[in-house]
């Protein structure tokens, strides 16, 4: 039998590719090499899938930091707003979190997965697994067809190649599609881990004094070689045994990666506020008053609920402040540093864990060789991309998944548009 359009990939951005293809009345055929689809999808948000985003499209663009201009013409034909509308057409309801981050009300990123599934079917989409896609035929310009690793040629004139980055390869993302992409002519963008755990040796690390210990609603600096910060954000953190983690560090890692490729360095200075909402001369001013009400009082106590006690401790130790001491015989001098400590405690870090246990791939598919509203190829007929292939990362907080379903979505599209004109 001959299809009209193959995706290859049945990540989001393929399944949203299959589905929009379908719906158009094309004769689709998604393949995939694993013996499930969504398998990423299926443990995205911690199980629970941030399916999506909230906040306005301007706001959406912002907080994808790779390329997220691009996306404003695909945003204009279909945005965070369809994609809700889409899952509930489907019965999958959304409900808001923080931060405009949208999950499933079932909490579970299995029922996503399965509403997709549901879909293909009733759109007669026909479905090959354990079918790893070897290459992809081109002739006289044009997609001819795609050959599979177990020696089948499947003709068609319209692809859309969906197989996702490099990031987690256990899932079936093994960054197969950027040797087809060049095939094709395309220009692949340096690869690099993004949203990823940043690694560290500072001694306090290295030691474990921290260990397991989240902080709240911190800022988080990564500074330049100046010591001016390049990028700051503020959520949480959390210490690990080979560095930190949390939200913060994901979306300050691409900015480590950057910063010690730009200027060669071995290791790059961070700088954690635990107290951003307040002033430092502020805060100096408060423990001083403190302090002389009650001098004789234990500077852990004076300083209790200022920052989580066993930070505290820390910061503490490293300004070489016993905790029992009575606040009244510290010297000013030490309760500034303190103080300095708490609102700019900086340390180094030498880098990120590796791009497989990134929960992103930056680079790709540069977006310049790329039509912006239709995922089409600008340098092969019949060839389209979308999802994280493509030269687009954005933060963690439903932002990827956002971009692979509203690229899949146009690339499936238009995939089978072009297929109808051709024949008419
Ligand atoms: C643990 C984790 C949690 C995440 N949580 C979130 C989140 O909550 N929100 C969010 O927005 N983003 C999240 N992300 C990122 C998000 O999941 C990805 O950006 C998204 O899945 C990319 O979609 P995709 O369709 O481009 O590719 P993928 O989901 O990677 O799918 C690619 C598919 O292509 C198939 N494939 C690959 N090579 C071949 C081949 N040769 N032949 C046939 N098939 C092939 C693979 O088997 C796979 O099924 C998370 C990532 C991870 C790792």
């Amino acid at each position: 039998m001959d299809y009209d359009v193959i995706v290859i990939g049945g990540g989001p951005s393929g399944l949203m590719a299959a589905i929009a293809a379908g719906e158009k009345g094309a004769r689709v055929l998604l393949i995939d090499k694993g013996d499930k689809l969504g398998r990423k999808l299926a443990i995205s948000g911690g199980g629970r899938c941030n399916v999506t985003n909230r906040l306005p499209v301007e706001e959406i663009i912002k907080h994808i930091p790779g390329n997220g201009k691009f996306l404003y013409s695909a945003f204009s034909i279909f945005s965070n707003e369809d994609i809700i509308r889409f899952f509930e057409k489907l019965g999958i309801d959304l409900k808001e979190e923080d931060h405009g981050r949208m999950f499933p009300v079932s909490n579970n990123a299995q029922s996503v997965v399965d509403a997709l599934l549901q879909q293909l079917e009733k759109l007669r989409v026909r479905v090959f697994k354990n079918s790893p896609v070897a290459d992809v035929l081109y002739e006289n310009g044009h997609v001819a067809g795609v050959l599979l690793k177990d020696g089948q040629k499947l003709a068609t004139q319209s692809v859309v190649i969906a197989v996702g980055g490099k990031s987690v390869p256990q899932t079936g993302s093994t960054g197969d599609g950027y040797a087809w992409a060049e095939k094709a002519g395309h220009t692949i963008t340096e690869l690099f881990p993004t949203e990823v755990p940043v690694t560290s040796t500072e001694p306090f690390i290295k030691k474990k004094t921290l260990q397991g210990l989240s902080l709240r609603d911190i800022q988080l600096s990564v500074l330049n070689p100046k010591g001016k910060p390049l990028v700051s954000h503020r959520m949480d953190m959390l210490f690990t045994h080979f560095g930190v983690s949390g939200p913060a560090v994901l979306r300050c890692s691409q900015f480590v990666v950057k910063a010690m490729k730009k200027w060669n360095l071995k290791e790059v200075t961070m700088s954690l506020d635990a107290i951003p909402d307040r002033k430092e001369e502020e805060v100096f001013q408060e423990i001083i008053k403190m302090v002389k009400g009650e001098p004789k009082k234990s500077i852990k106590n004076t300083l209790k609920g200022l920052v989580p006690e066993r930070y505290l401790l820390f910061l503490l130790e490293i300004h070489h402040i016993d905790p029992s001491e009575q606040g009244g015989t510290i010297s000013n001098e030490k309760i500034r540093a303190f103080v300095k400590g708490c609102k700019q405690f900086q340390f180094k870090v030498n880098g990120t864990l590796p791009l497989e246990k990134a929960f992103v791939t930056g680079g790709g598919i540069t977006v310049k060789e790329i039509e912006p509203q239709t995922m089409a190829s600008k340098l092969m007929d019949g060839l389209y991309f979308c999802g994280e292939i493509l030269d687009i990362h954005g933060y963690t907080g439903g932002y990827n998944i956002t971009s692979a379903l509203v690229t899949g979505r146009l690339a499936g599209t238009n995939a089978a548009k072009s297929v109808k004109t051709k024949r008419a």
